[in-house]
């Protein structure tokens, strides 16, 4: 009989000592599993940030590539001349070529020219060329006439344009400096100053 009671008092001892073990380990378990999902919601977290902000620099770069000539833009192409250092401005509607390019694509088909501004309706392009503007012209009086001549890259004048004003109704001073020939540079700066003495 005592036998057995010893016997089932080392059981009850073991299953005590095993009760007790497991409630001892509990806790430690749980803790484990609080930090395991603790560290997977962080991850979670990090995975969301990277999300986000891969979003965020997949739309800058979407944007950037979807601005796109528009067909109602306006393109101005302006030359700089290297041998007198002026520059002429062509303003133009947007050449049917030239419509839907991103700025990349505009870049690669037309590197001779630098692209200044690019919005979709509004692109300026710029490059510099060889020679004279082309646009040099001096005004003279020839027999009473307010006269135009164009001089060439080699310095020689060419009569461009005969007017219908007559150097007599012009201002002393006008006169003086027609006498000596008036240098103009530019087809605008031309017709101004054509208007000017009307
Ligand atoms: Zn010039």
């Amino acid at each position: 009989m005592n036998r057995i009671i010893i016997i089932l008092l080392i059981i009850v001892v073991i299953f005590a000592a095993m009760a007790m073990a497991v409630f001892i380990y509990m806790p430690e378990e749980n803790n484990d599993a609080k930090i395991e999902v603790q560290n997977v919601a962080v991850e979670n977290t990090i995975n969301e940030v990277e999300n986000v902000t891969e979003n965020n620099t997949n739309m800058v770069e979407t944007n950037a590539n979807e601005e796109r000539i528009s067909p109602n833009a306006f393109i101005t192409f302006k030359q700089t001349y290297k041998k007198c250092g002026h520059t002429t401005s062509e303003f133009v509607e947007v050449p049917q070529e030239f419509v839907n390019l991103s700025e990349n694509e505009l870049k690669e088909r037309y590197t001779d020219w630098t692209v200044e501004k690019f919005t979709d309706t509004d692109i300026i392009l710029s490059k510099e060329v060889e020679g004279d503007c082309n646009e040099h012209y001096v005004v003279r009086d020839v027999d009473g006439t307010v006269t135009v001549f164009h001089i060439l890259d080699d310095g020689t004048e060419e009569k461009y344009m005969i007017t219908d004003i007559a150097t007599e109704y012009l201002t002393d001073t006008d006169k003086i400096e027609m006498g000596k020939g008036i240098e103009i540079n530019g087809k605008q700066n031309l017709n101004q100053l054509i208007e000017d003495y009307e």
